[in-house]
C-alpha cells in the first residue's frame, strides 16, 4: 500500500482529488496492488464488472478473489449471450464463490423485436447496446460508489489513455483498470500459472467474445476485437468511454 492512499473502513471516500493523487501514485503499480487500494478506499462500495466472455475479466476475478471476498461481481445479460458463456458463468462463479449479480434489461428480447424491429441489433447497434448493456448497467451502480473493470490500453484507441482510477462521469462512480498497463501475453501468463478458467469459446478461434449475433471467430494474424460487430465501424458498446470518444445513442 502506498504511503498517504489508506482510508478508513467506517470511511470518508475518496474526493475527485483523492481519485486524481491515487492515478497518479498508483501508475505502473502491479494490478494487485490497485485491487487492493480499490478495496481499501471503497470496501462494499466496490463492484466488479466481469463480462465471462474476455481472459481480462477472469483474470481480475480471480485477483479480486485473493484479495477479498467482500466484493460483488456483475454481469450483464443482454439475453443475446452465448449459450457457452451463460453456462460457463454458472461454473466460474461455483470455483469463485463471490456474490454475483447477473443485470438486465427490463425490456424482453421479444419486447425489443417488437417494438424497434427483427434487426434492430444489428441496424441499430448504438440504440440495442445502449438499452441492453449502458442503461441497466447505469441502473446497476448506482447503488455503488465504484466499478473495477478488466480494460486494456492497448485494446482499442479509444481505451488507450484510460487512467489506473479515473472519475466516471456517465455512471457517476469512481472506474477502477488495474489490467490497463498489461498486455495480451501478460494476461495469459497469469491465467497459465494460477489455472484460471477460460470461456470455451476462446479454445474456438474467438479470442474477444460478446454478444452471439455480432462475434464471429478471428483468423491468425487478425486483432483480437476483429471479430465484433464486424462490417460496422463499431468498436464499442458505450460502457467503456474515454473523453466522450465512443457515442451513446
Ligand atoms: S452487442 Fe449487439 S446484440 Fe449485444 S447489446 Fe450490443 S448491439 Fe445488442
Amino acid at each position: 500500500m502506498h504511503e498517504g492512499l489508506r482510508y478508513e473502513r467506517e470511511r470518508t471516500l475518496p474526493s475527485g482529488d483523492d481519485v486524481s493523487r491515487a492515478a497518479e501514485v498508483l501508475e505502473g503499480s502491479d494490478p494487485e496492488e490497485i485491487l487492493r487500494w480499490a478495496v481499501d478506499a471503497y470496501g462494499e462500495g466496490l463492484t466488479l464488472s466481469v463480462s465471462f466472455g474476455n481472459p481480462e475479466g477472469m483474470v481480475l476475478l480471480d485477483m479480486v478473489s485473493r484479495v477479498t471476498d467482500q466484493v460483488r461481481v456483475f454481469s450483464i445479460d443482454t439475453g443475446f449471450l452465448f449459450d457457452e458463456t451463460v453456462r460457463f458463468r454458472e461454473e466460474a462463479m461455483a470455483r469463485y464463490e463471490l456474490p454475483l449479480d447477473v443485470v438486465r434489461t427490463e425490456l424482453s428480447v421479444e419486447e425489443q423485436v417488437e417494438r424497434y424491429g427483427p434487426q434492430m441489433y444489428t441496424c441499430s447497434p448504438d440504440l440495442c447496446c445502449q438499452v441492453r448493456k449502458v442503461a441497466p448497467q447505469r441502473k446497476h451502480l448506482a447503488k455503488y460508489e465504484a466499478w473495477a473493470t478488466g480494460i486494456r490500453r492497448d485494446q482499442t484507441p479509444q481505451r488507450a489513455d484510460t487512467p489506473v482510477v479515473g472519475w466516471d462521469e456517465y455512471f457517476g462512480v469512481a472506474k477502477v483498470s488495474p489490467l490497463v498497463g498489461w498486455n495480451s501475453e501478460q494476461i495469459e501468463e497469469y491465467a497459465r500459472e494460477h489455472d484460471v478458467p477460460m470461456n470455451p469459446l476462446l479454445g474456438m478461434g474467438y479470442r474477444s467474445i460478446g454478444c452471439e449475433p455480432q462475434t464471429r471467430p478471428v483468423q491468425e494474424g487478425e486483432d483480437a476485437r476483429a471479430g465484433r460487430w464486424d462490417g460496422s465501424e463499431k468498436t464499442e458498446c458505450g460502457i467503456h468511454v474515454a473523453n466522450g470518444k465512443v457515442g451513446r445513442a
